[in-house]
């Protein structure tokens, strides 16, 4: 690798949407971040900030047709800030990949035998591995001489023992279909339980943690010496805690009677779970901040939402306590993780006996940086830690090519 290259752009491409940032990796500076959203449609919308020159967020609207071209507006705005893709600065691509299966444990330089896994993996994710193989093309074609790294939202869950990662189901056609939890957000729970150890003044290895990320998706994690016991996703990321419009848990007899009973059709019982459950089925909203405002209007369908969604949120904290026998910390990250103090506050209330409190001053404080909110008495840390998972692609990327 040429040594001075020091920039990586990390790409999060979506079905119809490209997330992306550029970073310059001899301190971690972000020097342009930006989302390009509803490619293929009319109404298709760049925003680029350009934070290296301080200058001020752009935005343009109009149609652009797919990732190629979505791809080239990007490099358009980058280069318009002097930190074109075709710089030698640039050392390599980044890409977030969804799922990487059971092969992928760790980052990856994509050759085409990986880009044939990546694509063997569609149908355990058909929503994202499918998008993530588009951006990787499209941005192959853009810099066709420079590595891209693929970085598995799965790889952190790779370490769950058997007894974790199976179902139980039978064996043979568990195995046949790749049917197994995989667990996803990995990267912010591998990054998330790093810097929850350094908070601590401790050694990951030597750190028990239990990771709570809680976005619009939702997982938790057992996370001892920095290694994945269990995680809350499974096969697909419907598993687990209530999530913003997922349902996470349910009797799997819910879908064949949805099917026998209400006749409904395997895309529409996945539509149901996946789009239309969660906080906004079960109040019409999946926005915490919504959800908490009308709490103290005194709604009781956004109070009753709530409560399922700390209910479940505790049964995982419970859960994971038992799976890791001793906890060092408990930490909430990701947007709502990040921001809602209620949820914090509930979450851990009345586990007292598990040595978990929080402090409600401390609750109250809002920062970007990481903390504990737990009272000095807790035998149990309690924190909230900013996830940055395109940090930790750039990382994980700059680390491999320059390795
Ligand atoms: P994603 O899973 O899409 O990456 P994020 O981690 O960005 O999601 O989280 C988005 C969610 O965070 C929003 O849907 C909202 O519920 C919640 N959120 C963001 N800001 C706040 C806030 N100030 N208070 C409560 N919830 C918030």
């Amino acid at each position: 690798m040429t040594s001075h290259a020091s920039r990586v752009l990390v790409l999060n491409s979506g079905s119809s949407s490209v997330k992306y940032q550029l970073l310059d990796m001899t301190d971690g500076t972000r020097l342009a971040l930006g989302l390009v959203e509803r490619i293929g449609e009319e109404t298709s919308r760049l925003s680029h900030t350009p934070l290296a020159s301080g200058g001020a967020k752009r935005e343009h609207e109009g149609p652009i047709a797919d990732h190629e071209a979505a791809l080239k507006a990007v490099a358009t705005e980058l280069a318009a800030d002097g930190l074109g893709l075709d710089s030698p600065e640039l050392a390599a691509i980044g890409h977030r990949v969804v799922h990487g299966g059971l092969k992928f444990t760790v980052p990856t330089v994509i050759d085409d035998a990986v880009l044939a896994e990546i694509e063997r993996l569609v149908p355990v994710a058909p929503l994202h591995n499918p998008a993530n193989i588009t951006g990787i093309r499209t941005a192959q074609a853009l810099r066709p001489d420079l590595p891209q790294v693929a970085v598995f939202d799965t790889a952190f869950h790779t370490t769950m023992p058997e007894c974790a990662a199976r179902y139980a189901i039978d064996v043979a056609t568990a195995d046949a279909h790749r049917i197994r939890r995989y667990g996803f957000h990995g990267t912010s729970h591998a990054y998330v339980s790093r810097q929850t150890a350094a908070l601590l003044g401790k050694d990951p290895a030597e750190t028990n943690v239990i990771v709570l990320h809680l976005g619009n998706g939702a997982s938790a994690s057992a996370v001892a010496g920095g290694r994945c016991m269990d995680t809350s996703m499974g096969l697909t990321p419907l598993e687990g805690l209530v999530m913003g419009t997922r349902s996470g848990d349910i009797d799997p007899a819910v879908t064949f009677h949805l099917k026998r009973v209400a006749g409904m059709s395997a895309d529409e019982i996945d539509v149901l779970l996946n789009k239309k459950s969660g906080l906004l089925g079960l109040c019409g909203d999946n926005d915490m901040r919504e959800i908490r405002r009308r709490i103290e209007e005194g709604d009781e369908r956004a109070q009753l939402a709530f409560d399922i969604y700390i209910h479940r949120l505790k049964k995982y904290i419970g859960a994971y306590t038992a799976v890791l026998g001793h906890v060092d910390a408990v930490v909430f990250t990701a947007g709502v993780g990040e921001n809602a103090a209620p949820v914090r506050e509930a979450a851990v209330a009345g586990l007292e006996e598990l040595g978990l409190a929080v402090d409600a001053g401390l609750n109250a404080v809002r920062s970007d940086a990481p903390r504990l909110i737990s009272p000095e008495y807790a035998r149990v840390a309690v924190a909230v830690v900013p996830t940055d998972e395109e940090l930790e692609i750039a990382q994980q990327t700059y680390a491999l090519v320059n390795a």
